[in-house]
């Protein structure tokens, strides 16, 4: 089985409309949505929910005022300032250390799993999705990431599937690494924009770092042909093929606010762009 994980750095390429339409025209697969801090896939595939579970991820303090002496050396010890003056526990602060817990003289603390955010595993009309959404103020989006793909991977296997298409995190830190480790193929989908020229070299030194094949695609490559022959040239360089050069096309938000891809929507350029971009994707990827 094979996975395809579609990543851009920075917000606004259009990544997620791209992934949108890769599902929509991919075969035998299924997909799994890895912006889970903020995830807009299922804007597109609309997924009706078929399981749903919490995500867990460390441990937050509770006080039980019944048992607490208001001693005071929890508040003392608690180097994260997080157990305030009236001896309660401040969610956002707590970092599960356990130290007041193992210090209180009453016993009176516990320290009870933290539910960090939901997991979902869905059907579409194109295929099994597996997606997420990260509880406010949380930072282990990496970790839900690495749930949200081992989940998708499973369906896959069991559905005899060959492939998963990723919507993968933004950005190049923890989350994204936690998204591309591992894949068969990494597709950086750009634009023709300084910030937009800046994120794709950094991914493509991190896909290179992980020794991931990977390829790239300038959407709305038109807004700068100048920018946009720098991406081409920077790629050739670095022996990466630009698989499409999508133009510019309002259609994109059209298609979103209407809840379908591109390709439902209309037949233009995009369109028969992203469908020859498939087709090159296809061969590297089963090949
Ligand atoms: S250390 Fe225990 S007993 Fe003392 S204030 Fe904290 S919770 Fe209460
Ligand atoms: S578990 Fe650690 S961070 Fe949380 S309240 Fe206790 S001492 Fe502070």
């Amino acid at each position: 089985m094979k996975e395809l994980v579609v990543i851009s750095g920075k917000g606004g390429t259009g990544k997620t409309s791209i992934v949108g339409a890769l599902s929509a025209i991919a075969e035998n697969k299924a997909m799994a949505d890895c912006d889970v801090d903020a995830s807009d896939l299922h804007l597109i595939l609309s997924p009706t929910i078929r399981k749903n579970e919490q995500f867990t991820s460390g441990f937050i303090a509770e006080i039980n005022k019944n048992e607490c002496s208001a001693c005071g050396k929890c508040i003392d010890l608690c180097r994260f300032n997080a157990i305030t003056d009236d001896f309660v526990v401040d969610r956002f602060s707590c970092e599960g250390c356990g130290v007041c817990a193992y210090f209180c003289p009453k016993e009176a603390i516990t320290l009870n799993e933290n539910i960090a955010g939901e997991w979902f595993i869905s059907d579409t009309r194109y295929g099994p999705m597996v997606h997420a959404r990260l509880g406010f103020a949380q930072g282990n989006s990496g970790k839900l990431v690495s749930l949200v793909r081992k989940e998708a991977n499973e369906i896959a296997k069991n559905n005899n599937l060959d492939l998963i298409i990723t919507d993968g995190s933004p950005g190049i830190g923890c989350p994204v690494i936690a998204s591309l480790t591992g894949a068969s193929l990494i597709l950086v989908v750009t634009e023709p924009s300084v910030s937009g020229i800046h994120d794709m070299k950094r991914i493509a030194e991190l896909t290179n770092h992980f020794k991931i094949k990977t390829l790239v695609c300038i959407n709305k490559y038109d807004l700068s042909n100048e920018n946009a022959q720098q991406i081409e040239d920077y790629c050739k360089k670095n022996n990466i093929e630009v698989v499409a050069k999508i133009p510019y096309d309002t259609d994109f938000v059209k298609a979103q606010i209407e809840g379908e891809t591109i390709l439902q929507y209309s037949d233009g350029e995009a369109s028969k762009e992203i469908r020859n971009m498939w087709g090159k994707i296809k061969t590297i990827i089963m090949q």
